[in-house]
C-alpha cells in the first residue's frame, strides 16, 4: 500500500512539474561545470560582460567555492519563485559543495552554503541592501572570502515550493488544478485522484513535521536572518492595499528591533516567529493572521485548537497544525539554552513574558523591549 502511494506520488509530482523545469536545472548545472557564473539570457541586463568577468575573477580568488546564478524566478517555474529552492536543486544536481548565490530578475539576492567550512552568518543587510546587483554581489563574495572558519553545514531543506497557481498545497494543488479538466471524464478517475491527492497531502505534511525539532544557535540565527529577509521581500512586493500590510510592517519593525537589541535564543526565535507572522498576514491578506502551530511554529499555521498537554505546560486548548492535531507526540520545538534543550516557549526573557501566546505579538515584543 505504501509503495503504491509513493509510486503514485512520484507520478503526480513528475507530471505536475512543468516539462522545462528539469531542463533548466540541467542547463544551469552544465554551465556551472564550465564557469562559476551563470546568467540566463532573459536577465542579461543584470550583469554586463565586464561585471561577469570581474565577478568570475573575484570568485576564483575567494578561496571558497562559489556558484553565482542569475535567473528569472517565477511562481510557475521549478523554483516556485524561491531562490533557496533553486539553490537546493542546483546543489543536488551539480553534486558540488559550495555557496550558491541566486539573483532573480529584480536583482534580489539569496544564498545558501552547502558544507563550506566558513562562517556564513553574513549581515542580512548585505542581502537586503539597495545597492546595484554587481556591487551587492561583490560585497557578498568579499564577505565570504574574508569570513572566519566555521563548521561546514547544510541549510534547512527548503519547503517544497508553493506557487500561487497551486494555492496552498504546492505540488499537490498544481497537480489537482492541472488535471482537473480530465477528472470530469470519469467518476472512477475522480475517486482515484482524490485518493492520490490525500496521500500526497499526508506525505507532504508528514515530511514537513519531520523538520528538526531543535534549533542550535547557528541554525537559529540563520533561520532568523532568512525569515526576516523573506518578510522584507514579501513587504516589498505586496500590494499597498493588502489588509495584512500594517501588521506585516509592525512585525518587521518589532523583529528588526529585537534582532538588533537581543541575542539570547528566545529573542532570536522571537524574530523568527514575528517574521513568519508578518508573512502570514500578507499571504492571508489579514491584519489578524492565524495562529501558528504552538508545538512548533515552523510547522505552519494551526488547523485548530485542541485540548492538549505540551511539555512543561498545563493542559489547555492550544493551536496545532494538521499533523500535530493527528499526531499524539506533539514534541515541542526546542532551543539550546545554556547547553540544555528547552521548549522555545520556556526560553527565559521574551517567551517567559508572553507565555507562549503569540497573539498581538508585535505589540508584546515592543512592550518587552520597553519601546512606546
Ligand atoms: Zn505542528
Amino acid at each position: 500500500m505504501k509503495r503504491l502511494a509513493a509510486g503514485l506520488m512520484l507520478t503526480a509530482i513528475l507530471t505536475a512539474t512543468p516539462a522545462h523545469a528539469a531542463d533548466r536545472v540541467d542547463r544551469i548545472t552544465a554551465a556551472l561545470r564550465q564557469s562559476p557564473v551563470f546568467v540566463d539570457p532573459d536577465v542579461s541586463y543584470l550583469l554586463d560582460a565586464r561585471d561577469r568577468t570581474a565577478l568570475s575573477k573575484q570568485i576564483a580568488a575567494a578561496g571558497v567555492p562559489i556558484y553565482l546564478v542569475a535567473v528569472p524566478l517565477l511562481s510557475d517555474d521549478e523554483s516556485a519563485g524561491s531562490g533557496d529552492y533553486l539553490a537546493y536543486l542546483l546543489h543536488r544536481r551539480l553534486g558540488r559543495n559550495g555557496i550558491y548565490m541566486i539573483a532573480d530578475q529584480r536583482g534580489s539576492l539569496e544564498w545558501d552554503s552547502y558544507q563550506v567550512p566558513r562562517d556564513d552568518e553574513l549581515d542580512y543587510a548585505l542581502m537586503a541592501s539597495d545597492k546595484p546587483l554587481p556591487k551587492k554581489l561583490h560585497d557578498v563574495i568579499d564577505a565570504f572570502a574574508h569570513s572566519p572558519a566555521g563548521k561546514p553545514s547544510n541549510p534547512l531543506t527548503p519547503r517544497p515550493p508553493v506557487s500561487p497557481a497551486g494555492q496552498k498545497d504546492g505540488v499537490t494543488g498544481r497537480f489537482v488544478s492541472a488535471f482537473f479538466p480530465s477528472l470530469l471524464a470519469s467518476g472512477l478517475v475522480l475517486t482515484v485522484l482524490w485518493f492520490v491527492y490525500r496521500c500526497v497531502r499526508a506525505l507532504l505534511l508528514a515530511v514537513r513535521s519531520r523538520r528538526p525539532a531543535t534549533l542550535g544557535p547557528r541554525r537559529l540565527r540563520r533561520t532568523a536572518r532568512a525569515e526576516l529577509v523573506r518578510l522584507a521581500r514579501a513587504i516589498g512586493s505586496a500590494a499597498g492595499d493588502n489588509p495584512g500590510f500594517t501588521r506585516a510592517m509592525a512585525d518587521y519593525d518589532a523583529a528588526k528591533l529585537l534582532h538588533d537589541e537581543k541575542t539570547d535564543p528566545g529573542s532570536v526565535f522571537g524574530v523568527v516567529v514575528l517574521a513568519l507572522d508578518g508573512q502570514d498576514a500578507l499571504r492571508h491578506e489579514t491584519a489578524d493572521p492565524p495562529a501558528r502551530c504552538m508545538a512548533n511554529p515552523l510547522h505552519g499555521t494551526a488547523e485548530r485548537s485542541v485540548r492538549t498537554v505540551l511539555a512543561g505546560l498545563a493542559q489547555a486548548k492550544r493551536p496545532l497544525c494538521a499533523v500535530c492535531v493527528r499526531d499524539g507526540h506533539r514534541r515541542p520545538l526546542t532551543l539550546e539554552i545554556d547547553g540544555q534543550r528547552r521548549p522555545y516557549y520556556q526560553a527565559p526573557g521574551l517567551w517567559e513574558k508572553i507565555r507562549g501566546r503569540p497573539r498581538d505579538l508585535p505589540e508584546r515584543v515592543l512592550e518587552y523591549l520597553g519601546v512606546e
